[in-house]
């Protein structure tokens, strides 16, 4: 067995992806399925399929493309701003692609023209997390020059929040977002029949039936994968959390103090962390590091376990109180959050195994 390994259960994805489908279905909103955290495994982008997501998103061109030529019939949403420089990729394989800046729209615009082609854009509009997105005061003007261009289709207005200004879904930002579009069909006499309200962290709004009706779009991953809504701190009830499963091998084992011993000065990322005194603890190190995951998002399966620290290829997890085996050789396993997923899907050095 190659270690460290990350295995996948599609079954417990698949269910996931169902579940929601049926959530979000009954409220009639169709799910963007977010396949860019784990570098849109293909495994993994069929469970989402057979749970019946063929509605696919993903920030990465190279993602897209690659699904497109194996599953030409999903659909697909670019939901990253995407660059002047990747258009003519762009349009060739994604089916809509959403949009926040006005020169890049006219270039994209240009360039579906000379390919005998019209481009679907969702219009970003800023609802206050100040990531990408138009401020909606300056939405109208915006609006009115895009309709002029005849190489795309507005089709839409969307939403981001809950990223850089940590800024959650609320009812009232929904509403400047519902307003807006009501706004911009009657003045310009257009339908724009999306709206494109969130993420995962949307749910809860739907959950407590709270989710404006007009709100018929969600682009969803962590909730499928992972059974999460970490914006909320808060694990889905009845939904897998357990479908990404990191294994790595124990190559130390050892009693050690649990201060370190000498002059102190950075460790290896420039941090000074504090080390409580506990006394002897038995130490197992494993043979993984932060080149492969981000290691405050894992989690050990066993309880008894705690992660101590990292370094670049070493991960120190206090095993004292596990009655499992620790002795080199032994495998540790983790639950992954996002961003140890996002990491490890990503990292040459992590062997994937995807089991049904
Ligand atoms: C990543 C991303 C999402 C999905 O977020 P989750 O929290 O995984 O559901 C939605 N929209 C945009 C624009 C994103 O970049």
């Amino acid at each position: 067995m190659y270690t460290p390994v990350l295995e996948v259960n599609l079954g417990k994805i698949k269910y996931n992806a169902r579940k929601i489908k049926n959530f979000c279905e009954k409220s009639n909103i169709e799910i963007c399925a977010i396949t860019k955290g784990f570098c849109a495994e293909l495994p993994i982008v069929e469970a989402f399929i057979e749970g019946g997501l063929s509605f696919l998103g993903d920030s990465r061109i190279q993602n897209i493309i690659k699904v497109k030529k194996k599953f030409p019939h999903v659909k697909y949403m670019m939901i990253r701003i995407p660059k002047i420089s990747e258009a003519e990729e762009v349009i060739t394989y994604a089916d809509i692609s959403l949009q926040s800046q006005l020169e890049v729209i006219e270039v994209y615009s240009q360039k579906a023209i000379s390919m005998g082609k019209v481009h679907n854009i969702i219009l970003m509009i800023d609802v206050g997390d100040l990531r990408e997105g138009v401020m909606p005061e300056d939405a109208e003007e915006m609006v009115g020059k895009i309709l002029s261009m005849k190489g795309v289709n507005l089709i839409g207005v969307g939403t981001n929040v809950g990223c850089y200004g940590s800024i959650m879904p609320t009812v009232e930002n929904a509403t400047i977002l519902i307003n807006l579009r009501n706004r911009l069909e009657k003045i310009y006499d257009i339908k724009l029949p999306i709206i494109s309200g969130g993420a995962t962290s949307s749910l809860k709004l739907l959950r407590e039936n709270k989710m404006p009706k007009e709100i018929n779009n969600l682009r969803i991953g962590e909730a499928i994968l992972l059974g999460e809504d970490s914006n909320n701190g808060i694990l889905l009830e009845g939904y897998y959390q357990d479908a990404f499963i990191l294994k790595a091998e124990v190559v130390e084992l050892r009693e050690k103090p649990s201060v370190p011993i000498g002059e102190r000065g950075y460790d290896a990322f420039g941090n000074q962390p504090e080390y409580p005194d506990k006394g002897i603890r038995r130490r197992a190190i494993l043979s993984i590091g932060r080149q492969d995951v981000r290691v405050e998002a894992l989690t050990p399966v066993c309880p008894d376990m705690e992660i101590l620290g990292a370094s670049s290829d070493h991960l120190i997890v206090d095993v004292t109180d596990s009655k499992e085996n620790t002795e080199p050789g032994s495998i540790i396993a983790f639950r992954c959050a996002y961003s140890a997923m996002l990491s490890l899907t990503t990292s040459p050095y992590v062997e994937k195994v995807f089991n049904p």
